[in-house]
């Protein structure tokens, strides 16, 4: 994750204050999460984020995390418990078609 010249410029102030801190953070120490595809996944189930929780609950990067996900309300993936699916727009029902 990088923060210049991207979205991130664009965050709410507090967000970005929320952003910096994890960013100098993962600057010093690399998450257990980096490189676990679950993390960015779509549609996680129950058991999905039970394994997930199990690896941010030891992750020394927990607090940052999860007060950037509270701040920052990211739009997807799994951020220390927050979890916000990707929007994705229903299929259309046949019935839909009727009329
Ligand atoms: S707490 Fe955040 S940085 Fe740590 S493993 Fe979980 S998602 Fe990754």
């Amino acid at each position: 994750m990088t923060s210049e010249g991207s979205d991130w410029d664009r965050l709410p102030k507090r967000a970005a204050a929320a952003y910096e801190k994890l960013d100098d953070r993962l600057s010093r120490v690399r998450p257990e999460c980096e490189g676990i595809d679950l993390f960015t996944a779509d549609d996680l189930d129950a058991d999905d984020m039970f394994v997930l929780d199990q690896i941010c609950a030891v992750c020394p990067l927990r607090a940052p995390c999860r007060k950037y996900a509270s701040e920052g309300k990211p739009a997807a993936g799994y951020w220390a418990g927050y979890y916000r699916r990707s929007y994705k727009p229903r299929k259309r029902k046949d019935s839909d078609d009727a009329a």
